[in-house]
């Protein structure tokens, strides 16, 4: 008589079968298996469907097991057949199709349904929810014949399925009930950040607003909202949450709340049936995402084959939004509450917003937008409740920044991570599979573990702790250097990048990622900006700048403030104005009526609070270039009045700075540029804390480079001493041009210059023909750069851009 006992899953989904596969690995014949699965596919990876939809993957490749891996270990498996009933005393479960199963042990992984909102008219056709392969493939056919899409939902599926659709060639609102995008994710500031940038991509939405009806004869027209306003659209993609399946569970009598309610071992409340994934309930969560449904499904498998096991406590989950091409990581308690303290950095410029939340001296939660690098190392400290009294600042400023940080090391922390622990969350990979994938069976590159393991082979966040665990585990036989590329999407650094778009004559963006095997087919937020920088500078004369490589500020060509209005700044060469210029300033701020007009620190008149609507307008009214308030270009050229009106005088700083700033006004560079220039050496425009500072002395003047008056005061070094006006340019422009070259994209010149060291620079430019040769590529790249006011002034077509669409401005915040 055979002691082999029977086991039944129902759902083939990705808990159930990854219970099964660890199952197959502790006690490969401890079990007869049996699948059934409502889904006519073999187990595939549902978390990649958002791939398939936005076109970066396709169905096959997303499957996790073929057919042939069922016959391989003996599974007995009846796709596309639901299991309709549970017969729990004759331990028998029986099909659609009126297939019979006993079980001894019987798992319940029947996961959820997509959440349709019980409101008139959702059971027209063209109204779909977002979950399986079938929703994928009506809304590809959709986009063939229909243009207009609408996605209730702003959460994180409702974005990935409105990316989808707009790569579809639809035109895609989203709508959603609350005032911020993924406010289940996201606090406020990261939300609005977020809805920016996706505008930016051709999202539209419709934010505070109530679907009342669906409107249409058979096939969806229409939405109307409770205020009464409507929405045309011919598909509607319902994402505004998941409803655990638990009918099935409820009828054979088990104990149901909003799942089946589980223990710690994942045992239901009738012996000999387990319930996993996302139809289970743990101490009251159901959870909605990958991680915590393999950690159940390894405690369960660990329980059916007879290991011993500690009881599943719950987890902390993370969030990360995939395919839309901007980075935002949440994880833990993201929003503010009596006993919790937070630290916030906002930088509206680079679109970048970190935000720690603490508790008692732990890390409780994270909000990341615009530059996710520290996600995994932020995730594991509050997964490991560890103190990080008294680094707080530093954790938040430093980790990115090359973990100068002194609390435990990356080292300390990968060796203190349990084995268990699932470091990949998309792919269920466990600590102890990567060491497995490293000792055991040579891998020795990041590479090679995710070919190995597909350990951060799908959305790329745990890429950084799985590096940290390969120099834990592989120490010196470490394959190649594990370096840093220039984001999570690529592994190349900088200068790798720039050589191979030389070397192979890449032209756009897109040819770079495809060519250079991007992990991230559409990049990120960081790496985006910087291919369009290294690929303008490198082919001025054939590259054109591509907008929606840019963040909102560069796009709209003016300075997003903090209340969602702009600047603009009219230029100001080496801060010369005239009472003309002055009167038709001051005409425009009162006809727009401009809340506030101000100095800047750098010698300009700043027109704040301006409306977005209303830029284009100023900046025709004006009829004066503009400046840079944002971008990385050249800012100001600041002056003191030099011998033309000073006593102490000795060369003309007013003339010098604008001759600098006439010729330098549309340059680009990897990061801001200020200038400056100073009549004698009591340097009264402060020149030696910008990025190039030229003060005079008696008969010469000095050019000082590298400095920085910001965060973190750098004095300039001196470059050179010359004497005449001619030369003073023929450096500057030669010393700017090498930094263009050369230096990281977002690096200033005072962190170029640490990095590199002045030497190095003095010897570049030493060689006046290689000088000569710069400044001819300066020249070359300024001839062709347009104003991009003027350009907006005098283009219908970009004009539109800055045209409200009715309900889709941000709300004021
Ligand atoms: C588009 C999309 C993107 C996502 N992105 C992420 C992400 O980035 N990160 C993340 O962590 N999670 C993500 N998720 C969620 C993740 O996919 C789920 O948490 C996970 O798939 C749940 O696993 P499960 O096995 O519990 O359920 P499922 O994978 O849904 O499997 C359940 C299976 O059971 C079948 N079934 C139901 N009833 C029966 C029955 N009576 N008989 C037989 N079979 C039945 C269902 O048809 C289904 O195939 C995403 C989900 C979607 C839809
Ligand atoms: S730097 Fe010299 S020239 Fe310029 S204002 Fe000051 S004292 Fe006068």
């Amino acid at each position: 008589m055979s002691t082999t006992k029977k086991l039944v899953l129902v759902g083939n989904g990705m808990a159930g079968i990854r219970t099964i596969e660890h199952i197959l690995k502790l006690a490969p014949h401890a079990y007869e298996i049996t699948v059934f699965g409502a889904e006519p596919h073999p187990n595939y990876n549902r978390i990649m469907l958002s791939s398939v939809l936005a076109g970066g993957t396709s169905i096959e490749d997303i499957v996790i097991n073929e057919w042939s891996w069922y016959e391989d270990n003996g599974i007995r498996v009846y796709p596309g057949d639901p299991v309709i009933r549970i017969d729990a005393e004759r331990k028998e479960v029986v099909s659609q199709a009126g297939v019979r199963a006993s079980y001894d042990e019987l798992i319940l992984a029947t996961g959820s349904q997509a959440f349709i909102l019980p409101i008139p008219g959702a059971d027209k056709e063209g109204v779909i929810g977002f979950r399986d392969i079938k929703d994928c493939e009506t809304m590809m056919a959709a986009s063939h014949k229909y243009r207009k899409a609408a996605v209730i939902g702003g959460g994180l599926l409702g974005l990935e399925a409105a990316r989808g659709l707009l790569n579809l060639g639809m035109d895609v609102t989203v709508i959603h009930i609350n005032g911020h995008l993924m406010d289940r994710n996201l606090d406020l500031p990261a939300g609005l950040m977020l809805q920016r940038e996706l505008e930016e991509q051709g999202m539209k939405f419709l934010l505070k607003k109530h679907t009342e009806e669906i409107t249409g004869k058979h096939r969806v027209k229409s939405l109307r909202f409770t205020d009464q306003t409507v929405l045309e659209t011919d598909l509607v993609v319902m994402a505004v949450g998941i409803r655990p399946q638990v009918e099935l569970a409820r009828q054979a009598g088990l104990n149901v709340n909003r799942g089946v309610i589980v223990d710690d071992y994942m045992n239901t409340s009738i012996p000999g049936i387990s319930a996993v994934g996302e139809c289970a309930e743990h101490r009251g969560i159901a959870y909605g995402l990958v991680a915590p449904l393999y950690e159940q499904g390894m405690v369960l498998a660990k329980r059916l084959a007879g290991a011993a096991t500690e009881g599943y406590e719950g987890s902390v989950t993370s969030t990360k939004l995939k395919v839309s091409g901007v980075d935002v990581f949440s994880a833990g308690q993201f929003k503010d509450a009596a006993d919790t303290r937070s630290i916030r950095i906002q930088d509206d410029v680079d679109g970048v917003y970190k935000k720690m939340v603490l508790k008692d001296g732990q890390l409780i939660g994270a909000v990341l937008f615009g530059d996710t690098t520290d996600g995994a190392s932020l995730f594991s400290l509050i997964k490991s409740g560890e103190n990080i009294g008294g680094r707080e600042k530093e954790i938040l400023l430093g980790v990115s920044a090359g973990g100068s940080g002194s609390g435990p090391s990356a080292a300390e922390r990968m060796a203190a991570m349990p084995d268990d622990e699932i470091v990949c969350g998309c792919n269920g990979v466990t600590k102890a599979a990567i060491g497995d994938a490293v000792l055991n069976k040579g891998c020795n590159t990041l590479g090679a573990i995710k070919s190995c393991t597909k350990a951060s082979a799908s959305c790329g966040g745990c890429k950084p702790i799985v590096e940290s665990l390969l120099v834990h585990y592989a120490g010196d036989a470490i394959g190649e250097q594990v370096k840093e590329g220039i984001c999570g999407c690529t592994s190349y650094d900088r200068d790798e990048i720039v050589a191979q778009i030389k070397e192979m004559g890449l032209k756009t963006v897109k040819e770079v990622m495809n060519v250079l095997g991007w992990n991230e087919p559409e990049g990120c937020s960081k790496c985006r900006p910087s291919l369009n920088y290294y690929l303008g500078m490198i082919w001025p004369a054939e590259y054109e700048d591509e907008r929606v490589s840019k963040f909102t500020n560069e796009r709209y060509h003016a300075n997003i403030q903090k209340d969602g209005t702009y600047s603009v700044i009219p230029r100001i060469y080496g801060g010369v104005t005239s009472p003309a210029e002055l009167i038709k300033i001051a005409t425009v701020a009162e006809k727009y009526d401009v809340p506030m007009v101000k100095f800047t620190g750098g010698q300009r008149l700043d027109l704040l609070g301006v409306q977005k609507e209303n830029l284009p307008k100023i900046w025709e009214e004006l009829d004066m270039p503009s400046g840079f308030g944002y971008g990385k270009a050249l800012r100001t050229v600041k002056t003191c009045v030099g011998n033309t009106f000073c006593r102490f005088g000795t060369q003309d700083s007013i003339e010098m700075g604008i001759r600098l700033e006439k010729k330098l006004d549309k340059m680009v560079a990897p990061a801001k540029v200020k200038l400056a220039v100073s009549g004698c050496p009591r340097n009264c425009a402060e020149a030696t804390i910008k990025d190039l500072g030229v003060v005079a002395i008696d008969g010469a003047w000095e050019l000082h480079v590298g400095g920085n008056g910001g965060v973190k005061v750098r004095a300039a070094e001196l470059l050179c001493t010359v004497k005449t006006d001619a030369e003073v340019e023929e450096w500057t422009y030669a010393y700017l041009q090498y930094y263009r070259e050369n230096a990281r994209w977002n690096e200033r010149t005072a962190a170029w210059i640490e990095r590199v060291g002045l030497d190095h620079v003095k010897k570049a430019l030493e060689d006046r023909e290689e000088r000569l040769a710069l400044v001819e590529r300066l020249e070359l790249t300024l001839g062709r750069t347009v104003d991009p006011w003027k350009e907006i002034i005098e283009d219908e077509k970009l004009r539109k851009n800055f045209t409200p669409l009715a309900g889709t401005q941000p709300a004021a915040h």
